[in-house]
């Protein structure tokens, strides 16, 4: 794994979780033809490609580096029904939508439990659903009416008290969502590409796609060796889909998100933490905080401090100051393990869609896109890429894709896009800390 150590923090500008894959698929070089063309392996697009074999269906999935590259390796793991963004908040922005789009985001952790096992696939699941926690008494009392939203519209979640639940200390209780839990997303999305590999699907990497062009006879995908014909493609490629000029303009807003990694801690001291559930831990700020074990015994922490996009989104690492943000964040959570050293810090780039819901819908004739992300999509990726797979092979859309489709490729601008509010964000979170700290 290339990556720099600086205060004893390895920095990687790949996952923590794994290294990459040395046996890449072939690139694509001169002019070939496809059905369906999917451009991107992340979960979204492998999802879409593994359907589509399934089915019988002429696929070619194109990577610009590999399968698997982008946040699909890099992310926390928590394989979650939870909707981006405050239940309240998003209550008031659909509130036609809200029911519908919680059977989506529950059937998608129902779905990807499916393709672990189908496909037998190792990837360190525990089963321990997840919590949004409070860690002050405003958040606690917002999680107190948050579960009350979330259960009204049908949610499988409960609110719960921090300690008699199995929650450290510092977490006074919140929202249980009890599908789901905690995976390695590295082995995860390894174990998707080959399952992939094996299906069917056409698969080239290192291919950056540069262009689609709809035509008469066809959809013509770009790449710098290549160029595909398809009768219909796929955008996949997640926060990276702005720089393609087809994708529809404002549909995402990039932002990088840092995870900071802890040495081993002995189990014991783990659990006098009060961390008997293990459950996976995001907080109830603006922008959350994620806390979790791994199956290492380190805690993996992140978020809190995301980066809002500024020019082109390659591959980088976490900014030190961001990681020494976490780092105490961290400590002010788990005063009792201030002792223990960081050890690795990685990051990846999410998606922030206008009405923080995923989203799919027709660009240009014969030209779809997908995103589910809003740094939620480990398990609604595949299950938004299989919907679409079956609409492609000429099914009746199913409800939960009508859910999310878009009439019109039209977005407003995403709060996300902006570095301010951004910002503002992290500057309001941390007032409220202060502010909300509980007594004695
Ligand atoms: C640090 C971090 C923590 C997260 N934690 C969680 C979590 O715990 N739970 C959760 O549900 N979600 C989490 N997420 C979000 C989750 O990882 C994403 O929602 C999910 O990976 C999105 O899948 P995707 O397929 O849309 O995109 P990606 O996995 O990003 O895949 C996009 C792919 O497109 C490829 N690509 C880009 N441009 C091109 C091009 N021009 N041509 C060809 N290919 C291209 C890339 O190489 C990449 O492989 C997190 C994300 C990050 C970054």
């Amino acid at each position: 794994m290339s990556a720099r150590v600086t205060s004893g923090i390895q920095y990687s500008s790949f996952s923590g979780w794994l290294d990459r894959p040395t046996d890449h698929a072939p690139s694509l070089e001169g002019q070939v033809d496809a059905d369906v063309v999917v451009v991107g392996g992340g979960y979204l697009g492998m999802g879409t490609a593994l359907r589509l074999a399934e089915r019988g269906i002429d696929v070619a999935l194109l990577d610009s580096q590999f399968c698997g590259w982008g946040a699909a390796s890099r992310n926390a793991g928590y394989l979650t029904n939870t909707l981006a963004g405050d239940a309240q908040m998003l209550a008031a922005l659909h509130p036609r939508r809200l029911r519908k789009a919680i059977r989506f985001a529950d059937s998608s952790v129902g779905f990807s439990n499916g393709l672990i096992e189908r496909h037998g696939i190792e990837c360190d699941y525990e089963r321990t659903g997840n919590v949004i926690a409070a860690v002050t008494e405003g958040q606690l009392k917002r999680s107190r009416h948050n579960a009350g939203i979330l259960v009204d519209a049908g949610a499988d979640a409960e609110f719960v008290e921090g300690r008699a639940f199995g929650l450290p200390d510092a977490f006074f209780g919140g929202i249980y969502e009890r599908a789901g839990g905690l995976i390695n997303p590295g082995k995860y999305a390894r174990g998707l590409r080959d399952a992939v590999l094996k299906s069917g699907a056409r698969v080239y990497e290192n291919s950056p796609v540069g262009s689609i062009r709809p035509g008469r006879a066809g959809v013509v995908v770009t790449t710098p060796a290549g160029r595909i014909r398809a009768q219909r493609v796929v955008i996949a490629n997640n926060a990276h889909s702005r720089d393609l000029a087809i994708a529809p303009p404002r549909m995402t807003a990039p932002l990088w998100v840092s995870l900071v990694e802890t040495e081993p801690i002995d189990p014991e001291r783990l659990r006098a933490t009060g961390w008997t559930s293990r459950v996976g831990i995001s907080t109830h700020h603006l922008v959350l905080e994620s806390y979790r074990i791994t199956p290492r015994n380190t805690i993996l922490f992140g978020v809190r401090r995301p980066e809002a996009a500024r020019g082109a989104l390659g591959a980088r690492e976490v900014d030190p100051r961001v990681a020494s943000d976490l780092v105490r964040a961290f400590r002010l959570r788990f005063p009792t393990l201030s002792d223990v050293e960081p050890r690795r810090a990685w990051g990846g780039w999410i998606a922030m869609t206008p009405s923080w819901l995923p989203l799919a819908g027709e660009a240009d004739d014969n030209v779809f896109y997908a995103i589910a992300c809003n740094g939620h999509g480990l398990a609604q990726g595949p299950y938004l890429g299989a919907l679409l797979a079956d609409r492609l092979a000429g099914d009746d859309p199913h409800e939960d894709l009508r859910t999310l489709w878009r009439r019109r490729p039209w977005f407003s601008p995403s709060p996300a896009s902006s570095a301010t509010a951004v910002r503002a964000a992290w500057t309001v979170d941390r007032l409220s800390d202060r502010l909300g700290r509980r007594a004695g």
